[in-house]
């Protein structure tokens, strides 16, 4: 059976926390957000409006009020980091821009650039990881639909996430 993408297709930066922490995931979907406040998010916010001058015209692409692309070019998405810290949640994040995008007609290959690394990864989309996409949208939408949050994990990470406090708010 087809998979109906319709029913369970997400904000990218939802895809992106279900691989950062699901917890996040849950607290964000609730409109608990903090992520305004978080300092990787202004200095991220900067990079990409410094970035990539010349290619105004492509840049910050909205796409059905769900997924922005940072830069899109005719033959692929661009996504620009500011480090590779968090290398497989960004991966997996631009496979999904990439999916949704074959999913309403339009093929490209995807790049991510690290700009303090100044190192770039080319990520394609295949019938493997298009599998792996679709029971990832399951498995967001049954986070989702939870009555309370997941257990906080105490990830090495925490102490930057904007739900910190939040988080650990008896232990701080
Ligand atoms: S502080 Fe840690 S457990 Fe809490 S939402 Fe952030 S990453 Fe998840």
């Amino acid at each position: 059976m087809d998979f109906e993408f319709e029913n369970f297709k997400v904000q990218g930066v939802k895809f992106n926390y279900y691989f950062v922490c699901k917890r996040k995931l849950w607290l964000f979907n609730n409109g608990i957000s903090m992520e305004e406040n978080s300092d990787r998010v202004s200095q991220g916010k900067l990079i990409h409006e410094n970035s990539y001058k010349k290619k105004e015209e492509n840049k910050e692409k909205l796409i059905d009020g769900l997924i922005k692309l940072d830069i899109l070019e005719e033959n692929e998405v661009r996504e620009v980091k500011i480090s590779s810290k968090m290398k497989e949640s960004d991966k997996m994040q631009l496979l999904y821009y990439l999916y949704y995008l074959d999913k309403i007609g339009i093929k490209r290959t995807g790049t991510i650039n690290y700009v303090t690394e100044r190192k770039t990864e080319k990520v394609e989309l295949t019938e493997e990881n298009k599998k792996y996409i679709e029971k990832v949208l399951v498995d967001i939408k049954k986070i989702l639909n939870m009555e309370k949050p997941p257990a906080r994990i105490k990830y090495p990470y925490c102490k930057k996430c904007s739900y910190y406090e939040f988080c650990y708010v008896e232990e701080v």
